[in-house]
């Protein structure tokens, strides 16, 4: 783009989400700034193992496939589990991916391997103009045209705000879109773990006196820990030495599927926010990703919901004529539609995780729910369909293949 032209969108956040943004409107023939205060760092091949892995959705793979991203995914760095378990109580379900006719159920990914991956693929785009490392000085949102003001003086003109900021979005302020806030006063203690016998691809799950701790397989047979326990529990988890750790985990885990718990690699502890924005536009602005919501991570669908933002994008904007149509009817559809998606995925998550707060009667609710869907196929079909979100990126994937 030359001097003085409008982008068709500035996305300002080149996370996850708003890479993926950025890259679907210029495979659709947009011209896009794309903001971010960093460059996603280095990620060589033998990196150790980043503590911040997410599971990806077989949508979510197809939405990275049809742009270009996923085939940069190195597979050293990548585990499928074929196979889901949840456990709460006395009840049990389980989920395998062949029942459903799918390869897998899911990917666990490291974030920043997901970050290299878009970005590998974005640099390539010249619809693409990318500004980062570079920091926002000012947001001017207006009816006919938003500007953003970088620190070296650059201003930018553009149709339409992206903010794939984050939880803390700054374009939500500037755009003036409520955001309600729960602290779940949790927080998320994860650990590459490993185990006697090595994870075969199983995702399990039980819901613990402390809360929900899950395994999630990861390269080498290891296992991804993320326990979510309450505020004071996390500091005397995080206080304890690592073997003294690993024979807590094994005593709450119960039966640990994978034999005993053998070593753990650092462990992080991360607060735990539910945040919620409404509307997910105003005017000439979007929400996506964690500037949009962001969730418990029991359910390992943070990602994936903002992943389904580009994709219900993409839908909202296709036809669109960028120069001398409105976006604002679009973001406003755009926005009815993730809004009630986000309310209830995210609503249905929040009340898994206050099942704790009734105890045993919670826990043993929960597992005799789950024993009547080992026994319901029609119920075990309907869950597999939503959480692996084939049908939210279907026309998406359509509108990119042309
Ligand atoms: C413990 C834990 C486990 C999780 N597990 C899963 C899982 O299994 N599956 C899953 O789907 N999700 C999971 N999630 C959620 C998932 O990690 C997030 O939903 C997702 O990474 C959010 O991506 P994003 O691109 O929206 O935001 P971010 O990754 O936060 O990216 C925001 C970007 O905006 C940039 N930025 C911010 N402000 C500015 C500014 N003013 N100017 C310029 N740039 C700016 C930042 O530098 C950053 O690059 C988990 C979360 C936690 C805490």
């Amino acid at each position: 783009m030359s001097d003085n032209e409008t982008f068709d969108a500035i996305v300002i956040g080149g996370g996850t989400v708003g890479a993926a943004a950025a890259l679907a409107l210029a495979r659709t023939g947009r011209e896009v700034a794309l903001i971010d205060r960093k460059k996603p760092s280095e990620h060589p091949e033998d990196a150790p193992l980043d503590p911040r892995v997410v599971a990806v959705s077989p949508g979510s793979k197809r939405l990275l496939e049809a742009l270009g991203a996923w085939r940069h995914v190195r597979p050293a760095r990548i585990a499928a589990y074929a196979d889901m378990q949840v456990v709460a109580g006395k009840g049990e379900v389980r989920f395998r991916a062949t029942e459903h006719g799918l390869a897998a159920l899911g990917w666990i990914a490291e974030l920043p391997e997901l970050d290299q991956a878009l970005w590998q693929e974005l640099q390539k785009r010249r619809r693409i103009s990318v500004f980062a490392p570079a920091d926002v000085q000012d947001m001017a949102i207006e009816d006919d045209e938003v500007t953003v003001v970088l620190a070296d003086g650059q201003t930018l003109a553009g149709r339409m705000l992206l903010g794939a900021d984050g939880a803390k979005s700054r374009v939500r302020s500037a755009a003036g879109i409520d955001v309600t806030t729960h602290h779940y006063n949790q927080r998320a203690i994860v650990a590459h773990l490993d185990t006697e016998q090595s994870n075969p691809g199983t995702a399990w799950q039980r819901f613990t006196d402390l809360g929900p701790l899950a395994l999630l397989p990861l390269p080498e047979g290891r296992s991804s820990l993320v326990w979510s326990v309450h505020d004071d529990e996390a500091d005397k988890l995080m206080a304890l030495g690592d073997d003294e750790f690993l024979e807590v985990l094994a005593e709450h885990a119960e039966e640990p599927p994978f034999g005993a718990f053998t070593a753990t690699g650092e462990r992080h502890a991360l607060p735990l926010i539910r945040r919620q924005s409404k509307p997910l536009a105003s005017g000439r602005v979007a929400l996506l990703g964690d500037a949009a919501r962001s969730v418990h991570p029991l359910a390992g669908q943070g990602l994936n919901l903002g992943l389904a933002d580009v994709a219900a994008l993409l839908e909202a904007l296709d036809g669109w004529q960028q120069a001398n149509d409105d976006p604002t009817n679009r973001l406003a559809r755009y926005s009815r539609r993730r809004w009630s998606d986000s309310v209830l995925v995210a609503g249905g998550i929040h009340a898994i995780n206050e099942t704790r707060t009734l105890g045993e009667l919670g826990k043993h609710a929960l597992g005799a729910g789950f024993t009547a869907m080992r026994f319901a196929r029609p119920a075990r079909e309907i869950f597999v369909r939503r959480a692996c979100g084939l049908d939210e990126v279907k026309k998406a994937v359509g509108i990119l293949a042309g």
